[in-house]
């Protein structure tokens, strides 16, 4: 099957007990055993639940993979890979991670013993250099969070393999409609579901996906151990959201062309940050592994500080200022108070996160009118 076939297809088939073409939400915890130990394949909903397995098929299913894990948000997922890991083992990570994943390396897992370091992945060099013989896991998250840097995920999971590193990316901005990073070599993919996979700004979870049954068993029962699963209803949503990820995907990527080359040509504009920019330093490697650019722009205006870009965002009307992304509508977000606010200021500043950079999660509205709502806005 190709990719549009596998979003709705894949892993799933109609329900057995009354042929449901979705699977029903099976909100229970525990199943009936004729003797004990004896039952349909589930036991418990922590340990495994239908509609939380059907969604996990179609996870496998549309990034290539073998394996599909669904949890109770992004950073959850995240929280069982890096529990992989113990005292003294070392990652590598880019340095405009996600706000969120910095907080829950620094501040969570750095006093269990475990060294993070940061760099610009963009020169694969930088993370050649901070390999030692504790290093276990390069973490990679491309395009970045919010400066939408490139990074060469083919290049990194050759460093990878050569030093026997585990590799995982989180592919919540690209989604696997843009890039598929099992198939450029990596290990693990992760998601914040809550994003484009679900779509509608109306669920919270987070997945993993990978192909090697042993790293799926490890990850399993961290998942069955620590206990963050992602519940029923919210399994049931991000399936319905998966259904439709290409088309929305599409248009998402065509609307963000369109206001890249308008803030572009803006007078008033000082900088654009979008993947799909001839001038992007990492365009060329972004056309070789990505299928379009997506819809998450970064711009600064000229002149501009904290305040004024404040102004800006308070402004808008049809973009909505909201933490988050990925969802049908608009949204904006002004990283340093918002989803960049736990990174110490001079770190952020270092990569690129100013006092004014604005982000832009571009929706499926009709592009004029999200033109129009910039225009009014930036004046
Ligand atoms: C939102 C987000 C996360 C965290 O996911 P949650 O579902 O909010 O826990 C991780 N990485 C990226 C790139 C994100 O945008």
């Amino acid at each position: 099957m190709r990719f549009n076939s596998k979003v709705i297809h894949g892993g799933q088939k109609p329900d057995k007990a009354y042929g449901a073409v979705m699977p029903p939400i099976y909100q229970t915890s525990t199943y009936a055993q004729a003797s004990p130990g004896q039952h349909k394949g589930y036991e418990y909903s922590r340990s495994a639940n239908p509609t939380r397995s059907a969604l996990e098929n179609a996870l496998a299913s549309i990034e290539n993979g073998k394996f599909g894990l669904a949890f109770a948000s992004g950073l959850a997922a995240m929280d069982a890979v890096i529990k992989l890991l113990g005292p003294g083992d070392e990652v590598i990570s880019t340095n405009d991670l996600y706000g969120g994943s910095y907080r829950l390396f620094r501040q969570v897992f750095e006093k269990y013993g475990i060294k993070f370091h940061f760099t610009g992945m963009q020169d694969v060099a930088n993370i050649a250099a901070l390999i030692n013989s504790n290093t276990k896991l390069i973490w990679v998250e491309t395009p970045t969070n919010p400066m939408m840097n490139i990074i060469d995920l083919r290049a990194v999971s050759e460093l990878a393999r050569s030093n026997k590193l585990l590799m995982a990316v989180d592919n919540t901005f690209a989604t696997p409609y843009l890039q598929q990073p099992l198939d450029l070599g990596a290990d693990i993919v992760m998601h914040s579901a809550t994003k484009y996979l679900g779509g509608h700004s109306d669920v919270v979870a987070g997945a993993l996906i990978v192909k090697d049954e042993e790293l799926a068993n490890k990850l399993y029962f961290i998942q069955n151990a620590s206990g963050a699963v992602c519940g029923p209803m919210d399994s049931f949503l991000v399936l319905r959201g998966i259904k439709t990820l290409h088309v929305r995907m599409q248009r998402h990527c065509e609307n963000g062309e369109r206001i890249a080359e308008y803030l572009l040509k803006h007078p008033k504009i000082e900088k654009v940050y979008w993947p799909g920019l001839k001038d992007h330093p990492n365009h060329n490697v972004a056309s070789k592994q990505m299928k379009a650019f997506g819809g998450m722009i970064s711009f600064v205006p000229k002149g501009s500080n904290y305040k004024d870009a404040i102004a800006i965002v308070e402004k808008l009307k049809i973009f909505t200022l909201a933490e988050s992304l990925g969802g049908v509508e608009s949204l904006a977000g002004h990283p340093a108070s918002m989803t960049h606010a736990s990174i110490p200021k001079k770190e952020r500043e270092k990569s690129g996160v100013v006092d004014s950079l604005i982000r832009l999660s571009v929706g499926i509205e009709d592009v004029e009118d999200l033109i129009s709502d910039l225009e009014q806005a930036i004046g």
